[in-house]
């Protein structure tokens, strides 16, 4: 009778809801033929930007010639900027190990996208509270500054911003040498000296500190608030820089994978939405389908989506959910913790104010694997791409190599990191490819950099 038709109702409306899901996020389920194609094109735009040729990879040699041999000894300084928080660190290489000493600082949104000497003033106000404070103060340590944008090098010590990523905007420093930037502001700053030796980018950081440990390590891979890698590359093959023999890293700056429109056919509307409502619109299309600053986002344009069609939330459109950056990141590593599953999902939907029923948990969750998924797939893309050019570079049938990662996406998320396994397994058979996690890459990172830097000053001089 009415019981039935009522039950048959629901069902229907189900079954409806369930389709308009999976439309919806079909375009995110990439097959083995789609991760191949992204892998190819990495390859091809890695070949284009080496040879000095138009590509949206730029390739940036970054006048690192050898991962460290570990005998690098000293005091370092090391600042971090560029990630989730700014630091200051004191690094010790010794025999027995290396010691580090930190102080985060915050960076105040005005200040990241206020004007440059405001920033570089900020900077160099905590490098002197930190030297206070660890009684540093007087004492010019080597410094090895790990700046976390493309840059152009000419050498170790000198690098000309391209262009400010992630949260970043800050005026007067495009164009400019990052360096410089920061002497100008410790000249203004009278009270202290600083010994500028290396600007290094946050993978090359990772990358250097796990060769620390382990020699074969030849690639870094950055996926926190933005993505990134670096790999030990011939110098012959590198245009830019003269000199035939030998090896130099290079920071490929893969966050800018199809800024010239060649990712455009895995893109989905709601990729175009975020990318148009972000602060660089057109840039940085890889990275805002991978990192942690972006897939937030992507989630939240989906849920608005799915609630304006009736899906979610009743239809129910609410004031939460419109505004921006309010679904984090760290929510799709706490949703999809297979241990607190779709209660976690309620907690953190209830604690926004979002009315929900145990169906909208359930697609909120799909939602969140289907993004998480696909960023790890692409990253795993382009690790396969990056290892097969290390094992053809070295005529190779097989190679074993390992990669040093960092960032907190790849490091929090419940599934980030297998996806990125599995999917270089499958994309690339012939590399045996071994992940390290990183511990303060870009510290100890920065301070090898350094290391090794003052080590070859040292020898030239005598
Ligand atoms: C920057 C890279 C950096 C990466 C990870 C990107 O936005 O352009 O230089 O390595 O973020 O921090
Ligand atoms: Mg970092």
């Amino acid at each position: 009778g009415r019981g039935v038709a009522m039950v048959t109702a629901v069902a229907a409306r189900l079954a409806a809801h369930r389709r308009l899901l999976e439309e919806t996020l079909a375009p995110f389920q990439l097959n083995t033929k789609q991760l191949e194609a992204v892998q190819v094109q990495m390859r091809e735009a890695m070949a284009k930007g080496l040879r000095g040729e138009t590509s949206s990879l730029r390739m940036l040699p970054t006048y690192v010639r050898a991962t460290p041999d570990g005998s690098e000894r000293g005091d370092f300084l090391a600042l971090d900027l560029g990630g989730t928080n700014f630091r200051v660190l004191l690094v010790r290489l010794t025999e027995g190990g290396v010691q580090i000493i930190n102080q985060v600082y915050s960076i105040p949104e005005c200040v990241a996208q206020g004007s440059g000497q405001q920033l570089f003033d900020h900077i160099v106000d905590c490098i002197v509270d930190f030297q206070q404070r660890q009684g540093l103060s007087g004492q010019s340590l080597p410094l090895g500054f790990t700046f976390s944008f493309p840059c152009k090098q000419v050498g170790l010590d000198q690098g000309i911003l391209l262009s400010w990523t992630k949260g970043f905007n800050a005026s007067d420093c495009e164009g400019h040498d990052v360096v410089h930037l920061l002497r100008e502001a410790i000249k203004r700053r009278q009270a202290v000296e600083l010994n500028v030796v290396a600007i290094v980018n946050d993978t090359v950081g990772t990358m250097m500190s796990c060769g620390y440990e382990d020699p074969r390590c030849e690639m870094g891979l950055i996926v926190g608030t933005g993505t990134n890698a670096c790999y030990m590359e011939e110098l012959q093959n590198v245009v830019d820089v003269a000199g035939e023999s030998g090896q130099m890293c290079i920071n490929m700056e893969w966050g800018a994978f199809g800024d010239d429109g060649s990712l455009g056919m895995l893109s989905t509307c709601f990729d175009t939405s975020v990318d148009q409502a972000s602060i660089n619109p057109g840039k940085q299309r890889f990275e805002k389908m991978i990192s942690g600053m972006y897939l937030g986002e992507i989630v939240r344009h989906i849920l608005l989506h799915l609630t304006s069609v009736g899906v979610l939330f009743r239809g129910q459109q609410t004031q939460c959910l419109q505004t921006r950056d309010i679904f984090k990141t760290k929510f799709l590593s706490e949703i999809e913790s297979d241990s607190l599953a779709l209660r976690q999902v309620r907690t953190i939907l209830e604690d926004l104010g979002l009315p929900l029923t145990s169906d909208d948990a359930l697609m909120v969750l799909e939602v969140c694997q289907a993004v998480s998924r696909r960023a790890a797939q692409l990253c795993g893309a382009g690790v396969a791409a990056v290892v097969e050019k290390i094992r053809e570079n070295r005529g190779l049938e097989e190679l074993t190599v390992s990669v040093g990662v960092d960032g907190t996406l790849y490091k929090l998320h419940p599934h980030f990191s297998s996806l990125v396994t599995a999917t270089v397994q499958e994309l690339a058979p012939r590399c045996k490819v071994i992940f390290l996690q990183s511990e303060d890459g870009s510290g100890k990172g920065a301070a090898l950099v350094t290391a090794v830097a003052c080590r070859l000053a040292q020898k030239t001089r005598v």
